[in-house]
Formats: structure tokens, sequence, C-alpha cells
């Protein structure tokens, strides 16, 4: 196993960390604090330079643009990103656009292509990811009740969705409907494309989460397709190929997300171990650092980060060498302890940093707000510890 990587991905990796920190730290507090539309102006001008650099969409495959990296040098990508909020975006490499970008990529036909994916790897729209709804359980979308009905050369369609992340703003949307009830269960459903102009699509709000109700990229709409009518042509994929396609979304892109929470656990490594050092808790001038309990919570901090880390380039590495399928094992394991790490990490930094942490004066409360949502999407905690702990102990299970 070796997760070395040649000259190249180490001077992007390189640029993209030094990138981050002196031009996409320094603006967080616009994010934070600031309006949204000078905020959207500085992200702009950071996606130009990012475009000079020739590092633009660089997780994309080569014909669209991108470095084609393996799944490897995607996530140690993802990781360097995540350090700040603001760097998948700025790299066109965001969620859900980048999911959205891999499925296009493998499903759309040619006018799909030209019509949807180029324009969204330019940059010059974005998207949304539809399949959530709030009166089915998301944790078994075959529960999922929007349907699509063919009609004439049309599908026609009905239904409820909520958490569309980020349709405020986007030219369309991919929309997971059932297409045939009376199908197994597996291959009732089909991915549609569906703009968001189209008469019918009705954003009724953005979702307040955590005390944010947030606005175009960073916004979470509640969406209801009502007799929402678009071409036939507009299928992405084969019909009832819906959660063949779910699955080759969430399965690489959960190395994506894990690696981006890395590189927020680290972050928030250091904000701790920067302010154990500068705070001064006696008259003696003892810092924080010289207590036995912070050390252990960084030496501790440190080993999870490090085995979460490792744990997560192994499962890439596994998908570069024997697919997503082979990986299924590794991938549930990293989806909900990376998470956790993650959230400890944060947690940690927080408490050392003490009133500090919980203000908006740094990115530890952002992030304790907007991550918790990690241990629920792309499956929740106790779905993948569910059928990871399953398949580990049908192995134990005695031979009949
Ligand atoms: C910030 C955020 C962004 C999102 N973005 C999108 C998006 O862009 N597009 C989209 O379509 N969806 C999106 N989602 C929705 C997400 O995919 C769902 O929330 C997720 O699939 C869980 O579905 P649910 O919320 O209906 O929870 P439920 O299915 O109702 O589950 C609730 C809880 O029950 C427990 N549980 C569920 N099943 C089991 C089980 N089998 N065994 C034991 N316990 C179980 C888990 O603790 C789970 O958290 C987003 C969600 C969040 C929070």
């Amino acid at each position: 196993m070796d997760f070395e990587i040649d000259e190249k991905m180490s001077t992007i990796l390189t640029m993209v960390n030094e990138f981050v920190e002196r031009e996409l730290v320094p603006i967080e507090q616009e994010m934070l604090h600031g309006d949204p539309e000078t905020l959207q102006a500085l992200v702009v001008a950071a996606q130009a330079k990012v475009r000079q650099m020739g590092l633009w969409a660089p997780n994309h495959p080569v014909d669209l643009g991108g470095q084609g990296l393996t799944m490897v040098e995607h996530g140690l990508l993802s990781e360097a990103l995540g350090r700040s909020p603001l760097g998948h975006t700025v790299f066109g490499a965001q969620a859900p656009d980048a999911g959205n970008i891999e499925i296009l990529h493998k499903y759309a036909t040619p006018e799909q292509r030209d019509r949807f994916l180029r324009p969204l790897v330019e940059g010059r729209i974005r998207s949304c990811f539809s399949m959530t709804e709030p009166e089915t359980a998301g944790s078994n979308p075959v529960l999922l009740a929007t349907t699509a009905v063919k009609d004439g050369d049309d599908y026609v369609i009905n239904g409820q969705k909520w958490f569309t992340s980020s349709a405020d703003g986007a030219t369309f949307a991919i929309v997971m409907a059932v297409t045939d009830p009376d199908a197994p269960p597996y291959q009732r459903a089909s991915m549609i494309i569906v703009p968001t102009d189209t008469e019918g699509f009705n954003l009724v709000r953005n979702v307040s989460v955590m005390g944010h109700v947030g606005s175009g990229h960073a916004s979470h709409a509640e969406v209801i397709y009502q007799s929402c009518r678009v071409p036939q042509a507009n299928l992405l994929g084969p019909e009832g190929g819906g959660f063949v396609i779910a699955q080759d979304r969430l399965g690489p892109g959960r190395i994506h997300h894990c690696m981006r929470w890395l590189g927020i656990a680290s972050r928030s490594f250091d904000m701790m171990c920067e302010r154990a050092n500068a705070r001064v808790i006696s008259t003696d001038g003892d810092t924080l650092a010289d207590r036995q309990v912070i050390q252990h919570w960084v030496a501790e901090l440190d080993a999870e980060i490090r085995g979460a880390r490792l744990q997560t380039l192994h499962a890439a590495w596994m998908i570069d060498r024997f697919g997503a399928k082979a990986a299924r094992d590794e991938i549930s394991a990293i989806k909900f302890s990376v998470a956790n790490t993650m959230l400890h990490a944060v947690d940690t930094a927080i408490q050392v940093n003490g009133a500090l942490g919980v203000t908006d004066d740094t990115i530890l409360s952002y992030w304790y707000r907007h991550e918790r949502a990690a241990r629920i999407y792309d499956g929740a905690d106790e779905v993948h510890k569910t059928s990871l702990g399953r398949r580990i102990l049908r192995r134990y299970a005695p031979a009949h």
C-alpha cells in the first residue's frame, strides 16, 4: 500500500495550501459578518486567480479540463481545500455540483452534456440534487413518494422535496422520482434533469438550519414539484437507474467529504494548539499548554486525526485499486468514524478557546453549527454502522 504522490501533485497541494491560507482565510470574516454580495464579489475574484493558476475544477476528469486525479489525490486535494469553508467553491469543486458533474459525466447524452455539464464545469451555472423528502425517511429511499409519470413526450413530476441544497439560484436540479411503482424496489426510481425555470418547480423556502436561513449556494431549499413537465429527453441514465446512479454519486463522494472534514479537523487542531500556547492562565506565566489535561487532549486528538486520515486514504487507495464496490466496508467505516473525529476536533478546539471559541470571531463556531449534519447526510451513522456490522458478522456466521 502506497499513498505517495508524484511531484506534480505535490506542487498542486503546496499551491492550494498556500492559496487557502493567503487568500481565503482572510475573507472568511466577510462570510461570517459581512453581506453576501460583497462576499460573492470576493469569491469571484479569488476564482479568477485560481483559473489563472490553471487549477480550476482540478478534481474533474481530464476531458472536462480537470487534472484526472486518482481517488487518493482527490482526497488529499479535498483535505487542503477543506481547511476553509470557501475552499471548494473557489476552486470549482463544491458540493452538490461536484457530485452532479460526476454522474452527468458518466450518464449524460451528448445534448445533456452541452446544455448542462459543460456550463456547470466551467462555473457559469450552479445545480442541485433533489432526492430527500420531508414525509419519507431519506435513510431508505425505496420509500420515495415523488412520481414522474409519462405523458406524451414528457414526464410530469409531482412531489415534495427538502434539503435540496443550493437550489436557490441553481439553473437545474437532478431529481430522483418514481417512474415505475410496480418495478422491483431498487428499479422504481429514475434521475431526471429539471431546469429550475420550468413551470411547476416551486422553491417554497430556504429551510432555516441552526439559526441560519442562508441564500444562494449556502442554503437548503424545500421544493414542491407541481405538475412539473419536462421532456423525456431529460432522463439521466436508464429509466429505473435512480438507485444505481445515487450510489455512483455517493461512493467516491464520501472520500471527498471525509477528507474535507479532515481539513476542518486539522485547522481546528492548529487553532487549538496555537491558543493553548498563547493563553496565559497563571501569575507565573503558565499557559494552557503547560496543563497536562490540555497536553492529553492534544495527544489524543493528534492520534485520532492521524488514524482517520490513514483510514480515509486507505479507503481511497482501495477504490483506486479495486473499485468502489470492493471498498464498501472501508467507505462505511470512514463515513461515521471520520465525521465523529471532525466533530470531536471542532468541539475540543472550542473548549480550549473558551468563550472565544463560541463567538463568531473565529471559524470554529461556524463549523460547530454547519458540520453537525455530517453524521446525518450521505447515510446517517447508524445506517452505515448497521450495514458494516451486518456484513462483518455474516463472515463469522457458521457455514450451513
Ligand atoms: C446539511 C444537509 C444537506 C443535505 N443536502 C441534501 C441534498 O443536497 N439533496 C438531498 O436530496 N438531500 C440532502 N440532505 C438530506 C439527507 O440526505 C438526509 O437527511 C438523510 O438521507 C437522512 O434522511 P432523513 O433526514 O429523512 O432522516 P431519517 O431517514 O428519518 O432518519 C433519521 C435518523 O434515524 C436514524 N436511522 C435511520 N435509519 C436507521 C436505521 N436503519 N437503523 C438505525 N437508525 C436509523 C438515524 O439516526 C437518522 O439520523 C441533506 C441533509 C443535510 C442535513
